[in-house]
């Protein structure tokens, strides 16, 4: 760094602490005025039977109560003239979560080495804005380019974008030729390329997670094995060794970071259940023996159904948008899936393994986020159980905090359905009310809070 920037920056970083703003989130948080929202059914606790004719007490974008039956203000101890929400015609429930979104990835093709980082923000924009409309009020991201999910997570935290709260990876961990390295290209060419998070042998590897960690991941995410989407030929069973998945696990939980890894084959699912790790996304050909083996030690499966429905499934004449000009090599992987994550996430949820909702949006548009529901209750779940696996247990699995019910103290992050889920499980499918944080995005199936969510022009001036 030259010496002019370091003088500029010694400039600005007293007034930045002097704000009370340090590390990375220089904006002061959005903050929601007191509302109460009237709800003819309450899902607060997933897997509890709902409440009926209740009202949420909300301040400070929490949850501060729940009260029977559809009271006023004054009853609740606020201000007269605190904005009540009608939904009494509604069934609330929490915030849909999905585990696994790419809110900034590049797609198949070479965008991501032709355009800025810039563009790849405002993609994720608009793609983190259609995501909170489907009524997706927390996601984990696992895999946008370069830094920009990292901006994007706190520009919709401190309010100057609307979003669903991110949990981000930044750059997935991955072998040299694996998941997230280049293919493709002249050598040359992929040497110029980015490829942050690929790293091989243990020391490396434990380098890798650190790097991540500083550049801001939330979460650890590894491409253990090969993928259908990338052109390489290499397999998708194990591609790390044992000894560097349990260097990049055990890295991952000392720096207070969860775990989770890509993983197709039987060889890689298992390894990483040997390392430890916290979550399996996709776990294609797991079979009973690998899924007992995580049943046993409490591990998360991830199964990313809906995006294979999309892409192609077993029928060539069902390719779609980005993905019907696939190379070949990669289609045949897709293909060679047939049906399997449907037969998975039915045998995992028959045996008892822990299931939460991750999708893989981007494989698919932004915003279908909800079929991955109805594909679990395809699967044999009780529509409570996929609201579940939604929900609260998306929570747990990613561990986010004060996500995933509605009781007294979590964050007042909720979806309003027009029919129940539980007797419709369609019903997730068509979102006409979405609150985050206690700020109502959208209303009567509009978008209405994007003025309420952007910070006061005089905030931004005050931090420099
Ligand atoms: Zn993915």
């Amino acid at each position: 760094m030259s010496f002019f920037r370091w003088s500029l920056l010694a400039r600005v970083l007293p007034a930045i602490a002097a704000a009370g703003m340090v590390h990375g989130h220089a904006l002061a948080e959005v903050s929601s005025t007191p509302s109460i929202v009237h709800a003819g059914q309450l899902l607060e606790t997933p897997g509890h039977a709902p409440l009926k004719n209740v009202s949420v007490v909300i301040v400070d974008g929490k949850v501060q109560s729940v009260r029977e039956g559809f009271i006023g203000p004054d009853a609740a101890g606020l201000p007269a003239g605190t904005k009540v929400v009608d939904l009494s015609n509604m069934f609330v429930m929490p915030g849909f979560i999905d585990l696994h979104v790419h809110l900034a990835g590049a797609g198949p093709g070479d965008a991501a080495v032709r355009k800025p980082d810039t563009y790849f923000a405002l993609l994720g924009a608009k793609n983190a804005n259609t995501t909170l409309m489907a009524g997706f009020t927390s996601v984990r991201d696992l895999g946008s380019i370069g830094y920009t999910v990292f901006g994007l997570r706190d520009a919709i935290k401190d309010g100057l974008v609307p979003g669903p709260k991110i949990t981000a990876s930044g750059d997935p961990i991955s072998p040299t030729d694996g998941h997230a390295d280049n293919h493709g290209y002249r050598e040359e060419v992929m040497a110029a390329m980015p490829r942050r998070g690929v790293c091989d042998g243990p020391e490396d590897c434990r380098r890798a997670v650190r790097a991540a960690v500083k550049r801001g991941a939330d979460v650890i995410k590894v491409m253990a094995s090969g993928g259908t989407l990338d052109e390489s030929d290499a397999p998708t069973d194990q591609q790390f060794t044992d000894e560097e998945l349990k260097a990049i696990a055990d890295t991952a939980h000392a720096l207070g970071r969860k775990v989770t890894a890509h993983a197709h084959g039987k060889g890689a699912i298992d390894a990483c259940i040997r390392a430890n790790f916290d979550s399996i996304e996709h776990g294609m050909w797991a079979d009973k023996q690998t899924l007992q083996a995580m049943k046993d030690k409490g591990i998360w499966l991830v199964p990313t159904v809906w995006p294979i429905d999309y892409v192609g499934d077993t029928d060539e004449k069902k390719r779609h948008g980005p993905f019907k000009d696939l190379p070949p090599v990669s289609f045949a992987k897709v293909l060679a899936l047939k049906d399997q994550p449907k037969v998975l996430a039915k045998m995992a949820h028959a045996m008892g393994v822990k299931i939460a909702l991750g999708t893989d949006a981007g494989v698919y548009p932004h915003g279908q986020n909800a079929h991955e529901f109805i594909e679990y209750v395809t699967a044999g779940m009780t529509p409570m159980q996929a609201l579940t696996a939604g929900t609260s247990d998306a929570a747990l699995a990613g561990g986010i905090k004060h996500v995933g019910s509605l009781e007294p103290g979590m964050a007042a992050d909720m979806v309003g359905l027009a029919v129940s889920p539980l007797e419709d499980i369609n019903s997730v499918l068509n979102v006409p009310f979405v609150m985050r944080d206690g700020i109502v995005f959208k209303s009567s199936g509009v978008e209405v809070a994007r003025q309420q969510a952007l910070i006061q022009e005089t905030d931004v001036q005050d931090a420099f």
